[in-house]
This record gives C-alpha cells, sequence and structure tokens, in this order.
C-alpha cells in the first residue's frame, strides 16, 4: 500500500533519484528543499514518514528533527547523513533521543535504500537495525546474479539488433529491441549498473524513433546502437565489480587488501575464460573475457588493463601476433604486458611471440599454479609503470569511495584508516602520492605531514590533503605543514582526478630527470640499486631466482684516448640504447658508472642471461663508431654474472660475486662473459 513519504534535502540529484525508487515502489513522494518549507508540509499534509538528509540550508537534520519532536510532533524518520562521519557523530542522538531507527550516510544505494525503507513501514523499529546487514549481503547476491547473466542478456539484445537491422521494415523485430532494451535498464539500473542503464537507455530510444527516420537516418542510428551495446557490454563487467566493492567495502578487511590487476584474456573457448575467471577471482585479479579480437580491442579501449593472455590458434597463429601488435599499438599500452597461450604450437611461432613482445609462452592445459605465476609475473610489470597512491583517512566509507575513482583509471590504491600506523604501511606500500585527511583521531593531517618531511626518503612525496575545513587558516596551515594542494571535501570527482595526474606526472618526470643518465638513457646507480632491492624482496617472497650483469666496456680509457672523447660518449649512448632495446620490458638496465652497466634478469638463472648478453656482445662488437676524423672503430666489452640466491643474498654480495667475475672475464683476454668463479685449483 503507497504510503505518504516527504524527502527532506536540498540536494536535487539525490531527491530526484529516491524520488523515481519510492514511486516505483507505489509510494507518494513530496519534496522539501529546507526545514522551514519542510515544517509547513509536515503540518499541512498526513505523512507516514519523513526522510531527512544531513545538513539543511536553514539547520542540521538532527536538529529539525529535535524542533519536530519538541513541539509534539513524532512522525517517523529516517536520516540520511553527508558522510560516514557525520553519522558516527550523531548516531548516539538520533537513537537514544530521537528514536530514529534507520540511519544511513551518503552515497546510498538506492535499491538497498529503497529496500530498507520499505522494511520501515513493515517491521518494528528496533527489529529493523539489525536487518541492515542483511539488506547489503542480499544486495550482493543480487549483483553477483544479475552480474553472471547480464552477457547472456546482452547477448540476446546483441542478436535481437541483428535481426532487426536485416528486416528493416518489420516493426515487431525493432519493438523487441526496444523491449529488451527497457528491461535491462530497469533491473540493471537499479542494481547500479548505471553505465549500463544509460546505455539501455540510448538504445531504448533510437529503437522508438526509428520507424520516424529515413533510410540514411536508421543507418546511423543502428551504428549508434551497436556502439552502445559494446560499451554496455563492456562497462558491465566494470560496474559489477564496482558494486560489490561498494558493498563489500564496509568489511574491514577489504581495505588493506593488495590492489586489483585486470588482465584481458581472449580466447574462443567460453569454458576457458571461465575457469581462468575463477582462478582469477581467488587471487584477486579481475579478469576481462573477450571471444574475439574485436571484443578484445574494443574492451582494451574501454576498461584499463595491466596485461593481455592470447590465445595463439595453431592454423592461423598470425591473427594472435597481430592482435598482440594492435594492443601495443593503442594510446598508453605501449608497454602492455603480453603472454600467448597454445595448445600445440612449433618452435617457429615462440620465436614470433618473442618478437611481437611476449614476456611468456604458457602450454596448454594450463596448470593452475602456472597460470597464478603467469599472473604474478604479467601484473609486477605493469605494475613497476602505475602510479601507487596511499589514502589515509579515519572515514572508510569516504576513503573507499576516492580509491575506487582511482583505481579505475588504473592506479594501484590502498587505504589507510589508522594514521598512526602510516611509516608501516608506506614502507610496505612506497606510493608515489599520498591523500591525507586533517582530522583523524590522534593525530591530525597536518601533523602527519610533518613528520614525513622529516624522513628524507619521502620529502619529496606528492601530498594532498582532503578535508572538510575550508577556512583560511586551514589552508595555509596546509602549506606550512608540507603538503602540496589541498582539495575541500565534498570532492568532486574530475577536480580530484584532474589534481592527481597533474600531481603525479610531474614528479613523475622530474623522478625520471634524476633518475636517468643523459648519455645513455639507462637508470643511474642509486635508482637502480632501488629496483635491485626491490627485485631481491620480490625473489624471496615468491622464492623466485633472478640474475645480474656487470659490464665494462674493452679498453675505453684508449677510445677516449684515440678517437677523442666525444667518440668515447657516443659508444656509451650506442650501447646504452642496444641494452635497453634488447629484453624484455620488465628488465633492468642501468648505467653503474664511466663505462661500466648493469643489467638484471627477473626470472631468470645467469645461465640463461649467459646466452642473452653474448648475442648482444655480438651486436655491439659489430657496431661501427666514427670519430671526429672520420675513423672507424669497433668496440667490445666483457661481463661478470651472478644470480640470486646462489651467489649472494644481498646486493652487496651479488654485486661482489659479479664484479669478480668480470675481472676474471679481463684477466681471460675481454670480450666474454664470466659466469662461475674461476677453478682455484687453476689459479695460483
Ligand atoms: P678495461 O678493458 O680494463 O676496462 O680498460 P679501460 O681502459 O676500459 O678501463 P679504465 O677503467 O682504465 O678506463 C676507463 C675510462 O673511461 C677512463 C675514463 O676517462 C673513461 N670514462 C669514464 N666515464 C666516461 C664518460 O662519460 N665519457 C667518456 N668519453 N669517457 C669516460
Ligand atoms: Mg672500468
Ligand atoms: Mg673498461
Amino acid at each position: 500500500m503507497g504510503k505518504n513519504i516527504l524527502l527532506l534535502d536540498d540536494d536535487k540529484q539525490f531527491c530526484k533519484l529516491m524520488a523515481s525508487v519510492l514511486e516505483g515502489r507505489g509510494h507518494k513522494v513530496l519534496q522539501a528543499d529546507s526545514g522551514e518549507k519542510g515544517w509547513e508540509t509536515l503540518n499541512k499534509e498526513n505523512l507516514d514518514l519523513v526522510i531527512v538528509c544531513g545538513p539543511l540550508p536553514d539547520k542540521t537534520g538532527v536538529d529539525w528533527i529535535s524542533d519536530v519532536r519538541e513541539k509534539g510532533n513524532d512522525v517517523r524518520c529516517v536520516f540520511v547523513g553527508q558522510s560516514q562521519k557525520d553519522v558516527q557523530i550523531n548516531k548516539a542522538k538520533l537513537e537514544n533521543e530521537l528514536g530514529i531507527s534507520l540511519i544511513v550516510h551518503k552515497p546510498v544505494i538506492p535499491f538497498v535504500f529503497g529496500a530498507q525503507i520499505e522494511g520501515q513501514f513493515a517491521e518494528s523499529a528496533g527489529a529493523q537495525a539489525g536487518k541492515l546487514k542483511d539488506f547489503e549481503t542480499m544486495f550482493l547476491a543480487l549483483v553477483t546474479k544479475y552480474a553472471r547473466m547480464l552477457p547472456t542478456k546482452l547477448s540476446d539484445l546483441s542478436a535481437a539488433i541483428q535481426k532487426a537491422k536485416l528486416d528493416p521494415t518489420n516493426i515487431d523485430l525493432v519493438g523487441e529491441v526496444r523491449a529488451q532494451a527497457h528491461k535491462i535498464k530497469g533491473t540493471g539500473g537499479s542494481l547500479g549498473f548505471r553505465l549500463v542503464g544509460e546505455a539501455m537507455a540510448f538504445i531504448e530510444a533510437a529503437a522508438v524513433a526509428m520507424p520516424t527516420k529515413s533510410h540514411e537516418e536508421q543507418q546511423i542510428s543502428w551504428a549508434e546502437i551497436d556502439r552502445k551495446l559494446l560499451e554496455a557490454q563492456a562497462a558491465g563487467e566494470m560496474e559489477a565489480r564496482e558494486v560489490a566493492q561498494v558493498v563489500a567495502g564496509k568489511d574491514d578487511e577489504t581495505t588493506d587488501e593488495p590492489a586489483m590487476a585486470r588482465i584481458l584474456v581472449v580466447d574462443s573457448d567460453q569454458e576457458f575464460l571461465n575457469l581462468i575467471e575463477d582462478l582469477g577471482r581467488e587471487r584477486l585479479v579481475e579478469i576481462v573475457k573477450a571471444l574475439n579480437v574485436d571484443e578484445a580491442l574494443n574492451k582494451a579501449c574501454v576498461l584499463p588493463l595491466d596485461a593481455a593472455l592470447v590465445n595463439v590458434v595453431s592454423d592461423a597463429p598470425e591473427e594472435s601476433f597481430k592482435l598482440a601488435r594492435q594492443l601495443r599499438e593503442l594510446p598508453g599500452y605501449e608497454n602492455l604486458p603480453l603472454a600467448f597461450i597454445s595448445g600445440d604450437a612449433f618452435i617457429k611461432d615462440r620465436v614470433e611471440a618473442a618478437h611481437a613482445g611476449a614476456s611468456l609462452y604458457l602450454d596448454k592445459p594450463l596448470q593452475s599454479d602456472s597460470l597464478e605465476t603467469a599472473v604474478q609475473h604479467l601484473v609486477a610489470i605493469r605494475q613497476g609503470g602505475r602510479p601507487r597512491v596511499l589514502i589515509t583517512d579515519d572515514d572508510e566509507f569516504f576513503a573507499n569511495t576516492v580509491a575506487l575513482t582511482l583505481r579505475n583509471e588504473g592506479m594501484i590504491v590502498r587505504t589507510l584508516l589508522d594514521p598512526t600506523k602510516i611509516l608501516d604501511v608506506m614502507q610496505d606500500f612506497p606510493p608515489d602520492m599520498l591523500l591525507l585527511d586533517v582530522m583523524m583521531p590522534g593525530i591530525t593531517g597536518f601533523e602527519v605531514c610533518r613528520m614525513l618531511r622529516q624522513v628524507p626518503r619521502w620529502q619529496d612525496l606528492p601530498i594532498i590533503f582532503l578535508t572538510g575545513q575550508t577556512g583560511v587558516d586551514a589552508r595555509v596551515e596546509a602549506f606550512r605543514s608540507g603538503g602540496d594542494d589541498y582539495l575541500p571535501k565534498p570532492v568532486v570527482n574530475e577536480e580530484l582526478l584532474t589534481r592527481v595526474k597533474v600531481r603525479l606526472d610531474r614528479s613523475k618526470l622530474l623522478k625520471e630527470r634524476s633518475d636517468k643518465d643523459t648519455i645513455t638513457g639507462l637508470l643511474l646507480r642509486r635508482a637502480f640499486s632501488e629496483h635491485l632491492s626491490g627485485m631481491i624482496a620480490e625473489a624471496q617472497r615468491l622464492k623466485s631466482s633472478f640474475s645480474v650483469c656487470l659490464l665494462d666496456v674493452d679498453h675505453f680509457k684508449k677510445v677516449n684516448d684515440t678517437y677523442g672523447h666525444l667518440a668515447g660518449d657516443k659508444v656509451l649512448a650506442g650501447l646504452g640504447q642496444l641494452l635497453s632495446r634488447r629484453f624484455r620490458v620488465d628488465d633492468l638496465r642501468g648505467r653503474w658508472g664511466g663505462e661500466e652497466f648493469i643489467l638484471a634478469f627477473r626470472r631468470e638463472a645467469k645461465e640463461t642471461m649467459h646466452a642473452a648478453v653474448l648475442r648482444v656482445l655480438d651486436e655491439f662488437s659489430e657496431m661501427t663508431f666514427v670519430s671526429d676524423e672520420g675513423k672507424e672503430f669497433h668496440v667490445s666489452f666483457s661481463g661478470g654474472l651472478a644470480s640470486f640466491p646462489e651467489d649472494g643474498e644481498s646486493v652487496y654480495e651479488l654485486l661482489q660475486t659479479a664484479d669478480r667475475r668480470l675481472y676474471e672475464a679481463k684477466r681471460a683476454g675481454r670480450r666474454r662473459i664470466v659466469l662461475d668463479d674461476p677453478d682455484p685449483a687453476v689459479v695460483t
């Protein structure tokens, strides 16, 4: 039975949304945008319920309810706070003094909130409070189920569209498209699939208008419908995850989980895709499935990916290699880590795959642990290039919402609710940027910032304050404490993203400038050492190995003396370029100093690295350099190798071993790479 509900809020967007949800449930909805008007309506109408939102233009929501109670009116009220904090502060008063049984805060999920309000009419207020969690659980189950059904619904719609296109005069077929889009819009939209809902609204409207259009207009319209459908397919997967995160985000444990990665898997076998998806879920990796090349490219354009796994079909391997190259040509994907999977590939394909830039080659049937290693490997490569952002805010919901926004832009995000743990967390998750709340229990954001600026490592870290305090004093204090920027809450997503991105870009540029050597374009010693320490930590964690190689140009002093210092520089630049073009995206190359270079290969024993470096030595020896006087000459280098962990378990030990072997290579005649210590029986 329909009830009379008053929505008391000056947030037009929210009122519109909630009004449509409640009216959809058969209720009559009245609206008021100030306490004053709310009071008038309350006296005029026979209301069953008032939805009171946080601050009103003329008083707070809590004060409004207090006034109403003082005047002897005990109309049933529901309170919607502006934020989690708003609710925390007022909760005791609302529950105990004012008898409010349903207290939530924005952003609310319309479907859940609608159901909660329904519950207000059905049950006693006390029982209702305990039901809150149940609704969330139920909602999550619903969304999960719907997310699973959505691809089928969308492909049914796709079929209906194709049919209607082929028979443009048949009105019934267009009607079918309209009906299907309408249904998905309704259910999907209210379950939180906003983008899918919008795409469906577009298709529905286009289908309605179709019969009134000329043939040419219809062609355009169908093309637009196709595009919207693809958008909806891509958005559906993303939104399912988002909604699930918003609901599950209230769980304490999820906030500190490692960031999710997104991997595209292209395979024509639906069952294989499902299997990978299940495996991915266990590993907190989101799998984006594509059955064919078009779907793969389309999804890659919409969702930021961390890596791609492409199946190679034995009778048309070239297709897959082409797709790999196409993916790498998309903006932002130049360094997309790739792996190929194949049931029966020939060696020839493997060589091709390497050319297409594959970091890995996997055999089918896939063992679950080999997939796991592959995923870790691919993600590690990509995440090296993705910015890491730490959000410190005691308002969990706020932190999660901001995290979601940034993750969608491909950033790796960690949230921290307890600011006293910040140093430990930053040790474990060294961020490229910190978003810092100001008012937190026990310590203020300003104090945290001041403390961080005293740690050498964090002196240049970009720090942005996010806070509800907007006064001049707060702004001055933000900069005085060492902050870089300041964003007032409530944060507007667009503005947040722009500021975060601009800061990140700038600090990345500065970092590159200070990390890279200008002559060779390779990492400088300090930066390389940092990466190497990271590699040791990673290898220890994954119980894997890696190897390093120290290179030294042969007789370089003579090159300088004979052909001039400038020619010497050209040699260094040439070797730097050669090293950066060879090897995989995730291998490390650095200039160790003078004419010494250093390489590190992830997950490779020194034997493999030996073969790879020897090939480059051959190439380098064949490069012709020209002096200022036009004289041609050739140069070679020598190298020493060491593997982690057998040749050393610290940066120092590894380099000492590699250096010893480099010396041995020089002693033995140069132009060679040594991977073992000399036999003590031979050396006297
Ligand atoms: P070996 O084969 O034993 O390594 O002999 P070498 O001559 O290469 O070794 P040595 O260490 O005696 O000489 C290294 C020279 O490299 C000395 C130094 O002037 C030169 N060098 C170091 N940095 C640069 C640079 O940036 N540009 C140029 N042109 N020369 C450099
Ligand atoms: Mg030297
Ligand atoms: Mg030398």
